[in-house]
């Protein structure tokens, strides 16, 4: 059997450069070793917006399940429609949406039809109500009013057939695909389960919030920021709060959380001085590559194994955090969760509003906003102070400026990509 290499003997390929691992790297690699849940629940399609469909699913019946027409006209017999020339026809009954007419319609008679109505039997045309004239019993279609046979006509079946292939498994389910399995009277799909992450922070200097700050204390926002972006992609959460940077404490978190989650995140530790010190703690409890990546902010980034979990270590820094989520652990979970087709996160080109700082070396991905220029095209700013630790620098942004590695310094008016951050998930 072909196993999959081990994450440390991936760690150990060619390519691998501990020191600057590049973004595209890294992400091959914790993709190669994701394993989605396989868990299959069935939910109401109420429940069912940001869930990933388990299952292909099948359409019960056709739609539109009859033939009806697209307009607002009249149901006809194309044969009875004088070529270039009016033609009276008699009026016999109407069509509405969900009231359709009960009887035929035969040579020289026409049906009054609205949008939806069902074709009554021997019609095979409509001809729109702006080409006929309404005469009471009477209807007088213009000249050339229809081009053929089966003009604003919709067939039943058209949109899908009975037993055709609705959506694949792996797909999300949106408010489209809600709707969509509304229109097929189904009112329970099958999902998988939701993934549950387990999260906590770690650094004595973290307070959580509801407690006054002693001097050189912080409090803790990395846990809310990381909650609120795992509420988004619709995962369960287990928050296992602040550790402290004692090794017990530590083991005892890593261990607790790996047994109660598909996924443990944590943050801060990962950096010079702390890493060290975790990495062994974890080498003995899973498999875990530790990771200097080639970008900025986000650097130290850990990623592995905990018993049967997946870890991810994000570095301290706020803004790191949020970086580092977006670019590798997003997909991940979406990955984990069956998800397919997972479309890398949307980006623009734009203009650069000011000129911005780089040095070459590594990917960046500054914060800016983005807005429309006023030739019609977009421009994105950066937020000021690109520190990692300037939360603030993101809470303005509504997406990243993504600068790769070659990039250096950069004049106003520059082309750059942007990644937005609205509309993630
Ligand atoms: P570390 O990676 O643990 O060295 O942390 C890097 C920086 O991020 C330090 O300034 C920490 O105080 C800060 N930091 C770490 N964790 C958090 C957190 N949960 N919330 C806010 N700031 C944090
Ligand atoms: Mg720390």
């Amino acid at each position: 059997m072909n196993a999959a290499p081990t994450l440390r003997e991936a760690s150990c390929a060619d390519d691998y450069d501990p020191n600057s691992m590049p973004v595209e790297r890294a992400r091959t690699l914790i993709r190669d070793y994701l394993e989605p849940v396989t868990t299959i629940e069935r939910v109401h399609i109420r429940q069912a917006l940001g869930r990933t469909l388990a299952g292909d699913l099948a359409s019960p019946i056709d739609v539109p399940g009859h033939d009806n027409s697209a307009m607002d006209g009249w149901a006809v017999r194309f044969e009875d429609l004088a070529a270039g020339a009016e033609t009276t026809l008699k009026r016999v009954g109407e069509s509405f949406a969900g009231r359709p007419h009960a009887g035929r319609v035969g040579p020289g008679e026409a049906v009054r039809i609205f949008t939806g109505g069902v074709m009554p039997d021997g019609a095979d045309t409509v001809v729109m109500q702006e080409r006929a004239d309404d005469r009471g019993d009477r209807v007088v279609v213009a000249a050339g009013a229809v081009g053929k046979r089966g003009q604003n006509r919709r067939f039943a079946g058209e949109d899908l057939k009975a037993g055709g292939i609705v959506f694949r498994r792996g797909q999300a389910l949106r408010p489209a695909e809600i709707g969509m399995l509304a229109s097929l009277g189904i009112n329970e799909v099958p999902v998988y389960r939701k993934l549950v992450v387990a999260f906590f922070s770690t650094g004595d200097e973290l307070v959580s919030i509801g407690t006054p700050l002693a001097t050189g204390q912080i409090y803790d926002s990395n846990r809310y920021t990381i909650g609120a972006m795992l509420a988004r992609i619709g995962c369960e959460t287990i928050d296992l709060g602040v550790v402290a940077d004692v090794p017990e404490a530590l083991e005892q978190a890593f261990r607790s959380a790996a047994a109660s989650a598909d996924v443990v995140i944590t943050s801060g530790g990962v950096s010079v001085g702390e890493a060290d010190y975790v990495k062994s703690l974890l080498d003995r409890l899973g498999e875990v590559v530790f990771w200097k990546i080639a970008m900025k902010p986000g650097r130290p980034l850990a990623y592995g194994r905990i018993g049967d979990a997946h870890f991810f270590g994000l570095p301290g820094n706020p803004v790191s955090v949020m970086v580092t989520f977006y670019q590798f652990v997003r997909d991940a979970l979406l990955a984990l969760q069956g998800r397919t087709g997972i479309e890398p996160m949307p980006t623009f080109q734009a203009r650069l509003a000011a000129p911005l700082r780089k040095a070459p070396g590594r990917t960046e991905f500054q914060r800016g906003v983005l807005a429309r220029a006023n030739d019609g095209g977009w421009a994105v700013r950066p937020t000021g102070d690109q520190g990692s630790g300037i939360l603030s620098s993101m809470a303005q942004a509504n997406g990243f400026i993504v600068l790769p590695e070659q990039t250096g310094n950069l004049d106003a008016g520059s082309e750059v990509e942007v990644q937005l951050l609205e509309g993630l998930i």
